[in-house]
């Protein structure tokens, strides 16, 4: 059965994304407690606050010499709201995370579209491989601007006629840009973050540089920020050896 769509419903327009720890259950402690396991038994919980400095550099050589698996014993879950081009490349993480994302088919899509603000850079100079951000001038970002909310008014507006005309929400939603905003619970632990962060944010102590859309970087720095506040010690010890997953 197809809704009658709300009435009056205009674009609204975006240049910045939602990340919301939602739920979640990561401590460095979880990470020591793992990798602990393996030496002092079912002793290992006491152990944990006796040494602080002992702590940090168990989590820093389990870091430096990829002992990846004591870092999947915690979870994070996170609400992100941000373009539907953002969410294509974020899917492509396979491995310890969880995804589930609202329906167009269930539900109507709301009217809220991606355009950058100023900050971003528009214009890419140099070839493949090797290329800068650089920015735009002010008429390209009238320009922008400009036709992308132009184009975003009039999809939304051909989706709307169709629901209107009784057409279901999947067959009237093929008209709609990747511009448009979807949200999303996302769910991972410290090891799968640490990929993703590797290969979605450049930062300078990265040993391997990486060159992502800056749209998903804005989602990563964002993630990066509450799990930092949640395990200072394991996230401190991400950047001290080059920003690799173990
Ligand atoms: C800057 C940038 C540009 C990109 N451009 C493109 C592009 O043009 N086109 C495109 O299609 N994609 C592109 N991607 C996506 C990229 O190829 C990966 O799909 C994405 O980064 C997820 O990485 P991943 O596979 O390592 O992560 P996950 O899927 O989370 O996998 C994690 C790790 O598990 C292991 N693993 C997972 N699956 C397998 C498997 N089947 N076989 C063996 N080992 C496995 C690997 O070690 C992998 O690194 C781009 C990514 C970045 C960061």
């Amino acid at each position: 059965m197809t809704d009658t769509p709300a009435e009056d419903l205009k674009p609204g327009f975006r240049s910045d994304v939602t990340v919301e720890l939602v739920k979640h259950s990561a401590a460095d402690s979880d990470v020591l407690w793992a990798a602990r396991v393996s030496t002092a038994g079912e002793q290992s919980l006491e152990e944990l606050t006796k040494d602080p400095e002992r702590s940090k550099g168990l989590i820093n050589f389990l870091m430096r010499d990829r002992h990846g698996s004591p870092f999947e014993h915690n979870s994070m879950t996170f609400f992100i709201s941000a373009p539907i081009f953002v969410f294509r490349e974020f899917m492509r993480h396979r491995v310890g995370w969880s995804y589930n994302e609202e329906s167009g088919r269930y539900r109507e899509l709301q009217p809220v579209f991606y355009v950058p603000d100023a900050s971003r850079k528009l214009v890419q100079e140099g070839r493949p491989g090797k290329y800068v951000f650089v920015a735009g001038t002010e008429a390209q970002q009238e320009l922008v601007s400009r036709t992308m909310e132009d184009t975003y008014r009039q999809a939304y507006e051909a989706y709307r006629e169709m629901l209107a005309a009784g057409v279901a929400r999947e067959v009237a939603r093929a008209v709609l840009p990747v511009g448009l905003f979807s949200s999303m619970y996302a769910t991972c632990n410290a090891r799968s973050l640490m990929h993703f962060l590797g290969l979605r944010t450049q930062h300078e102590l990265a040993k391997v540089p990486s060159f992502p859309q800056r749209e998903i970087e804005m989602v990563g720095e964002k993630m990066e920020e509450e799990w930092a506040g949640l395990m200072p010690l394991t996230h401190a010890a991400f950047n001290a050896n080059g920003r690799v997953a173990p």
